[in-house]
């Protein structure tokens, strides 16, 4: 087995602006599998919230030995040999999983939903994410987003009546709000969240820091709209623990290591009763492809960060009229569009 890798910027079409900060370009790690004349692509976008960097990507990749790895049908016991390498780099080995996986549906020659026994017809519409900005901003990209039926407002910051108003000025679409941590008063938080809830708000992703558990907790039982957890919810040993907190999961392949942990964490939620969310970093088609073959599953996708870039560098799932659309290939369903 061989692994490959490089780095590849993400080129964003509008500056991304979350309560944490701002960017333009983000930087990724695509990594490439050959093993017996097949090829499997994956991919990992690290984030600094969880202290990784594409720096900390390689040098995780190039501690691999990949002698110690088993051929790749054999998922879990792979996974099991990269998590033993660290209990963190959950992107750098993501980025594995996925090549993994994606190997294994071409050596099939099928595409993964169809080795889990999904069907495409149950995938659920995604959300389209608009990002922190002023007024003029947001009503452009509200009118880019058009064709996607459900918004997801990024909020947290010091102006969010200004954006929902602004927002509200423009369109009567449903909104989901991500908070990302941005408030820290209990009794504040429940206040906007009854005002998001009139404004037509479906649900509120991460309203406090995830330090602030037992808030949350008050939180969820003051509010009558869903509270999803996304910061307080990394690896799969974090879920047993969410119950009473939180509503549901936001799920991320980046977050939790790939795809066989995100399988384990939608499987453990559902036990729970708990609402499935699956959402992304800012990736290309190649990891929005892999974690929309879980889809059938899923309560709510959040599945646009290819979306949100001008250099797609794969092609894979497609969207329609806000649907995530799989493509009837092999493994994650993507191929490559030139250029790299
Ligand atoms: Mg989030």
């Amino acid at each position: 087995m061989k692994l490959r890798y490089y780095t590849y910027d993400l080129q964003l079409k509008h500056t991304f602006t979350i309560a944490r900060g701002s960017r333009d370009v983000n930087t990724v790690v695509f990594v490439e599998l050959e093993h017996d004349g097949i090829t499997g692509y994956g991919e990992a976008s690290p984030s600094t919230r969880y202290d990784e960097t594409p720096e900390s990507v390689i040098e995780f990749i190039k501690r691999i030995d990949t002698g110690k790895m088993a051929d790749p049908f054999q998922i879990e016991r792979n996974v099991q040999y990269l998590s033993s390498l660290s209990e963190n780099d959950t992107s750098a080995r993501a980025a594995v999983d996925i090549a993994m996986h994606d190997w294994v549906g071409k050596a099939l020659g099928q595409p993964l939903f169809r080795i889990w026994g999904l069907s495409p017809e149950d995938t659920p519409v995604t959300s389209f994410t608009i990002g922190i900005d002023t007024p003029d901003v947001l009503i452009d990209k509200i009118k880019e987003a058009e064709e996607y039926p459900l918004l997801k407002i990024k909020l947290g910051g010091d102006n969010d009546e200004e954006i929902i108003d602004t927002i509200r000025s423009v369109t009567d679409k449903v909104l989901r709000v991500d908070a990302n941590e941005g408030w820290s008063i209990r009794e504040i938080a429940l206040e906007k969240i009854h005002w998001l809830q009139e404004e037509g708000v479906e649900f509120i992703e991460q309203p406090m820091p995830a330090d602030q558990l037992l808030d949350t907790a008050w939180l969820r039982e003051h509010a009558s709209v869903p509270v999803i957890a996304d910061e307080n919810v990394v690896s799969m040993f974090d879920v047993p623990g969410l119950r009473g907190a939180f509503d549901g999961i936001n799920i991320k392949l980046m977050k939790c290591g790939g795809l066989n942990a995100a399988l384990k964490m939608i499987y453990t939620a559902k036990l729970m009763k708990m609402k499935v969310m699956l959402g992304c970093m800012v990736e290309s088609s190649a990891a929005i492809s892999a974690a929309a073959q879980l889809a059938p599953l899923l309560d709510y996708a959040d599945l646009d960060g290819n979306l949100l870039i001008k250099n797609d560098p794969f092609k894979g799932v497609t969207i329609k009229e806000g649907k995530l659309i799989l493509p009837d290939e092999p493994g994650i369903g993507v191929t490559k569009t030139g250029g790299m």
